[in-house]
């Protein structure tokens, strides 16, 4: 039994992520204690008993301490099965975070799996829908792994509904990613998507984009959404580059001005550009599990937080794998290697 303190480095939702999809990989059971030890509502919120009760399903576990609130929890997983799920979190928590937990241990089924979740798709402090399909699902894709996603409906803090779709294939064989650069750029745009919030703010985010990167029209997009799905506002900026895609997002709330949007997203995308790395910071700590998994891999990246140290140390708690971080002259470089 793996025994985990929730509290540890970062101490948020992740550790329990982490622990739980590598759980069900590796069929070691797991304790954690004090979870979420270091945020304002510590416990389990209704996205992470998501992760919890999807990952039960899929891998059969027996489970203690699976209630909203709980701060502690013990997981033994059976073997992982294939299928077609549906997970509800019942809030606008993020699908895409409960997507995450369930994806690599669906690679090691013995059939393709159809997952759905509903919920938010469009989370501040959560990757959006878009970045899974163009950041993460590329990478995995690089990896070995043929993973499919489908947003089919978006959905925003605090009224949720969205819903995402993961089509997963089972793993031939992991390759070993080494993203040292991220290559020659192919494609810059920004999208501003608006539900229930006048089309004047997506213009006035665009514009704004537009005159910071020097973008031209067909950089700029603008998706109108249903009414009934908002009210949202989210601004992407998507850069995909040879071996690589990032993309950015700011949101827009209540009293936050469309330029303040547009500046938020634009300053992530700068701090991007000039580290010269080819992962930002969110990337980089969702390349990790997956490395790890595939017994190695490499990359440059602009920040080293703490949310990749702490999911790096968890990993070290299931797999016999090194995580290291080394700084260079404008960015960091991280490497993953066995034993
Ligand atoms: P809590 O921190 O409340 O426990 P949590 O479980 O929602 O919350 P974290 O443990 O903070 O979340 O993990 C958030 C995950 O979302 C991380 O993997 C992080 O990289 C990812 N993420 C956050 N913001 C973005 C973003 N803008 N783009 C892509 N990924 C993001």
């Amino acid at each position: 039994m793996i025994e985990i303190d929730g509290s540890k480095g970062e101490g948020g939702g992740q550790v329990l992520r982490t622990a739980l999809t590598l759980s069900m990989i590796t069929g070691q059971p797991f304790r954690i204690a004090n979870i979420r030890a270091n945020r304002s509502k510590p416990g389990l919120m209704r996205q992470h008993l998501a992760s919890v009760k999807a990952a039960t399903e899929i891998s059969g576990a027996q489970v203690e301490g699976d209630a909203l609130g709980s701060t502690s929890l013990t997981f033994a997983p059976g073997a992982i099965r294939a299928g077609e799920y549906e997970f509800q979190i019942g809030t606008a928590g993020s699908s895409t975070l409960v997507l995450q937990t369930v994806i690599p241990a669906l690679l090691y089924a013995p059939g393709p799996s159809v997952v759905r979740v509903s919920g938010g798709t469009h989370n501040s402090k959560a990757p959006p829908a878009e970045f899974l399909q163009r950041a993460y699902g590329r990478a995995m894709a690089d990896m070995g792994a043929q993973v499919e996603f489908k947003l089919e409906r978006a959905g925003f803090y605090p009224a949720g509904g969205g819903a995402v779709r993961a089509s997963v294939q089972p793993l031939a064989a992991w390759r070993r990613l080494a993203l040292d650069a991220r290559g020659e750029r192919r494609e810059a745009y920004a999208e501003s998507l608006v539900a229930a919030v006048p089309g004047g703010v997506a213009k006035r985010e665009l514009d704004c984009v537009a005159s910071a990167m020097g973008w031209s029209g067909e950089q700029l997009r603008f998706q109108v959404l249903p009414d009934h799905w908002g009210p949202g506002n989210a601004l992407l900026i998507t850069l995909e580059h040879e071996h690589v895609t990032e993309v950015f997002v700011a949101f827009g709330e209540k009293a936050r001005r469309a330029e303040e949007v547009a500046r938020d997203a634009v300053a992530q995308a700068r701090r991007y550009i000039a580290s010269g790395a080819a992962v930002s910071e969110h990337l980089a700590d969702q390349l990790l599990l997956p490395m790890a998994l595939a017994g190695g891999g490499s990359f440059t990246m602009d920040v080293v937080s703490q949310h990749t140290r702490t999911n790096a140390e968890i990993i070290g708690l299931f797999l016999p794998v090194s995580i290291s971080f080394d700084k260079r002259e404008t960015c960091s470089y991280c490497e993953v290697r066995r034993g």
